[in-house]
């Protein structure tokens, strides 16, 4: 008797130990979402998006980027692969590359074409730059590569990057209004995907237009619709609703949509789709779908944090998630998917809206620093010295300087003096203050955690704070300051405890607590701090 109650005891303690895996793990990242958004907009948010993730799922109200610079590709790059820049080697969104002497794009690949209907361009994508893997990567080697994984996105990196080195497919929009992929995933796209883009759907957002969801009444949370802090969608449209869509489609060609909530929508509707088609979610063997929400983004630069064409696009993009969490619930069932929200990166408060209140900051246009670095340069040295200026970094011409028979090491003590009294620079460091630097001061730590000596520049500038390099309308982000790290975490649903969490933690934590919860290997690259409270059992 006593053996058979040992052996089921085994026997269930084994077979709880193999089973234990989502059908479907789904990571939503929503471009430039600032943690802030979900307590503004709170009163507006309707019980089945945001709130029905938060109420029954766990909150991470103190979650932060701990590197710089805080933009999209790093901040992909690091959600799923544990790490930071300095290890991954997605220094920024394109970069000066040191061995080619010019730009390079986070994803170029020239050895990949493009799948579907856009230009070569936009095709010529694929991970290769990515040198780390992705908690997607470990999934897909966990499953013997019978696990799914498809990376969806507006944004070409926001769909390559999280979807990593092994993915099945990744979809990006090309400016045609088509998704599109690239051969770096297959030879051939999948029939589901040109039937959809056939269908056009893009056009029938264009043609309905963009007015407010709600009454007017409802954005007292924003600035008034027509504020000196908003830019412009196009050259001839003021920020004032209604958007006649059709008329910027014009100038503008299917483009329009990704600053407008129904870039967000759109890609909703593919990932439907891919579930559908792809089977995700079906067998007992997990999958994995990325979707990133890059419309949220494009409106947080050209209108900025509080105008009420950002809130209008959080209240739509609630419903959005309304709409998939219920699709979810249908086809993949309620308790067998794992989901995760958080965002890219945050954003700051425009500057000139900061200066008309009285805090006394600027915005200050990166070509005005470049212009004033190049004429220090000449002036002092007789020379251009300067190849790039770029993510806060500055990448000397060394040829230059040993022609000229100069001292790198005084060029750049001379340049740190400079960019000294810059107003805008807070701190100026060099390459060697930065790989030195031991982590106690905070904010050379978030540098160091984003520098690549074989990528990154010989001088890294610390802005002031509430400064900000960018035009004067809208926002922008990149800095370690709080307002572009703290973002949302939200975990729902399988073994998801209801919960939340207060104390700070780090958007390197998400990849390697994924990796526990679904009982597979680290990414390579992460140092493997888990969240704790999460993996408490219910
Ligand atoms: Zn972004
Ligand atoms: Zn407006
Ligand atoms: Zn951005």
């Amino acid at each position: 008797m006593k053996k058979i109650i040992l052996f089921l005891a085994l026997s269930i303690g084994i077979n709880s130990q193999a089973q234990q895996r989502p059908k479907l793990v789904v990571g939503i990242v929503v471009d430039q979402m600032k943690m802030e958004y979900l307590y503004r907009f709170s009163d507006d948010f309707s019980a089945n998006g945001f709130k029905r993730i938060m109420n029954n799922g766990y909150t991470f109200h103190n979650m932060h980027y701990n590197y710089v610079p805080t933009y999209t590709a790093p901040g992909h790059a690091s959600i799923y692969t544990g790490t930071t820049p300095s290890t991954h080697g997605i220094v920024g969104n394109d970069w000066f590359n040191k061995a080619i002497g010019k730009d390079m794009y986070c994803t170029d690949d020239a050895a990949v074409k493009i799948l579907g209907d856009g230009t070569e361009k936009e095709g010529a994508m694929s991970p290769k730059n990515l040198l780390s893997t992705t908690i997607t990567d470990e999934l897909r080697m966990a499953t013997n590569f019978k696990g799914k994984v498809i990376g969806l996105s507006i944004k070409d990196r926001g769909a390559i990057l999280p979807a990593g080195h092994f993915a099945n497919w990744a979809f990006w929009y090309s400016k045609t209004g088509s998704f599109i992929s690239s051969t770096f995933y297959g030879s051939v796209m999948p029939d589901w995907v040109t039937e959809f883009n056939q269908e056009k759907r893009y056009m029938n957002y264009i043609n309905k237009g963009w007015n407010l969801l709600k009454p007017i009444a409802t954005y007292n949370e924003s600035l008034p619709d027509d504020n000196p802090y908003e830019g412009k969608i196009d050259k001839t449209t003021g920020p004032v609703f209604p958007y006649d869509l059709n008329k910027i489609y014009k100038e503008k060609g299917a483009d329009v949509l990704r600053t407008t909530p129904f870039g967000n929508d759109l890609l909703a509707d593919l990932a439907m789709k891919a579930i559908e088609k792809e089977d995700l979610g079906k067998d007992d063997i997990a999958d994995f779908l990325t979707v990133s929400f890059s419309s949220t983004d494009y409106v947080g630069h050209t209108f900025g944090p509080r105008s009420i064409e950002l809130q209008d696009t959080y209240l739509r993009l609630d419903q959005t998630l309304a709409t998939f969490l219920a699709y979810l619930d249908k086809t993949v069932g309620k308790d067998n998917y794992l989901l995760f929200l958080t965002a890219d990166h945050a954003g700051a408060e425009n500057s000139n809206y900061l200066k008309d209140n009285k805090y006394n900051v600027k915005n200050v246009p990166t070509k005005d620093i470049v212009d004033a670095l190049k004429k220090y340069s000449t002036d002092t040295f007789g020379a251009d010295l300067i190849l790039d200026y770029s993510n806060f970094n500055l990448f000397f011409n060394k040829e230059t300087i040993k022609l000229k028979g100069l001292e790198l090491t005084k060029v750049k003590q001379s340049f740190k003096d400079f960019l000294m009294t810059q107003e805008q620079v807070k701190r100026v460091y060099t390459e060697e203050d930065i790989l030195a630097s031991s982590g106690d001061d905070y904010f050379l730590s978030c540098i160091a955690k984003g520098y690549d000596p074989k990528q990154n520049g010989e001088i890294v500038i610390l802005d002031k704070t509430g400064f900000m390099e960018y035009q004067a309308t809208g926002t922008t982000h990149g800095s370690p300051n709080s307002y572009d790290t703290h973002v949302p975490l939200l975990f729902y649903g399988w073994q998801i405890p209801k919960g939340e969490l207060h104390a700070k933690k780090y958007i390197t934590q998400i990849a390697p607590t994924l990796s526990q919860l679904l009982k597979i290997p680290f990414p390579n690259g992460t140092e493997s701090e888990v969240l704790e409270t999460l993996l408490e059992k219910k």
